[in-house]
């Protein structure tokens, strides 16, 4: 079977090309730049890509970019997306790429008579930040919707680009008699497969190194990389699959996971900066859509990622 993985040479795209070659699909995968060796390099030496993986130049900003790439393919995975949390001018760098990069994506998949289903990378950021106040008691799922109005207030650009995304994708789908699915993740952490960091990656760098606190009120409602590429796979190959799955693993203060990597790595040097506080926030995250119904997705536990995400960062020799 052929699909299509937008974005492909990201920290969670390069994982779901990783596992789609591991169960023997063949791979289109669309990246910014063939030119880029940072960008491809990885996905070429996974298991099967010489028999199994073909890479595809396509731009989100450019309609008709991916039209060569979905061509022939049942499935078309949308990953990409710009994931900024600081941005100079919000419009250009994250809301239109997001929602025309998103229209772009469908709008050829529509084209194509072979697509069965379009897999939607969405976010938690696309759920939880709406009118309702997150406070202690709640529990959010997938009825929640996040609030452009309330994102644009609290100038949460990125949330906002996600939500709009999301939204445009649903619509469209609608419209143009599309399957759509949306994976929601939270804070996506677990071992990275491309040379660089990624926003997420750098942020867990950054609670070990005395680096800016990624999450302003440092709860991380965490999930691991594995975990939301194996739900894709799943919203794919399940016929019963359809809507919206929240992703969360663990909720957990930034100095729990400070706790967990002192746990493991006792000798590593590493930043007191995050070390002491107190867990104040105790909203519930509801994920048993994901986990029962129609995925079935087991998470993967906390001190496994944490161990994963520092041996591979270790490895690539981002973590002196
Ligand atoms: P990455 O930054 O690693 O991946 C983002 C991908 O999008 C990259 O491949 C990037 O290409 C591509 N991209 C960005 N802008 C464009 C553009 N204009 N044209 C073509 N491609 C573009 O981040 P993640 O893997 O973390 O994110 C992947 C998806 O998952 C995103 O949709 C993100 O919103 C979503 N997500 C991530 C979470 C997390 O915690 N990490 C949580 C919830 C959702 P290039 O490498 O060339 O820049």
């Amino acid at each position: 079977k052929v699909v299509c993985v937008t974005g492909a040479s990201g920290f969670i795209a390069s994982w779901l090309v990783k596992l789609l070659l591991d169960r023997g699909y063949t791979v289109h995968a669309t990246v910014r730049s063939l030119d880029d060796p940072k960008k491809t390099k990885h996905l070429l030496a996974l298991d099967g890509a010489k028999e199994r993986l073909t890479l595809f130049e396509a731009d989100l900003s450019v309609e008709g970019s991916f039209d060569a790439a979905v061509n022939g393919c049942v499935c078309v995975f949308h990953t990409a997306s710009p994931v900024l949390l600081s941005v100079d001018d919000p419009q250009t760098q994250l809301i239109e790429p997001a929602v025309k990069g998103t229209l772009n994506v469908l709008k050829s998949a529509a084209k194509v008579q072979s697509v069965k289903r379009v897999v939607l990378t969405s976010s938690m950021a696309a759920v939880a930040f709406g009118s309702r106040p997150l406070q202690s008691g709640v529990v959010v799922d997938e009825t929640w919707f996040s609030d452009p109005l309330v994102c644009e207030q609290k100038k949460l650009w990125y949330h906002l680009s996600k939500t709009l995304a999301e939204d445009t994708a649903v619509k469209f789908a609608k419209e143009n008699g599309l399957e759509l699915v949306s994976i929601n993740p939270g804070y996506v952490i677990g071992p990275i497969l491309q040379p660089t960091l990624n926003l997420t990656s750098e942020g867990i760098m950054g609670l070990i190194k005395n680096g800016k606190e990624l999450l302003a009120d440092g709860v991380y409602r965490t999930v691991d990389v594995r975990d939301v590429a194996n739900a894709h796979i799943l919203a794919f190959e399940n016929p019963e699959a359809n809507g919206r799955y929240c992703l969360v693993g663990k909720v957990v203060p930034s100095f729990e996971i400070i706790k967990i990597v002192d746990e493991l790595y006792p000798s590593l040097d590493r930043s007191e900066r995050y070390k002491d506080g107190k867990h104040v926030e105790h909203v519930l995250y509801n994920v048993s859509r994901v986990k029962a119904e129609s995925l079935g997705v087991n998470f993967t536990p906390l001190e496994v990622s944490i161990k994963d995400t520092i041996e591979s960062l270790k490895e690539k020799n981002l973590l002196s």
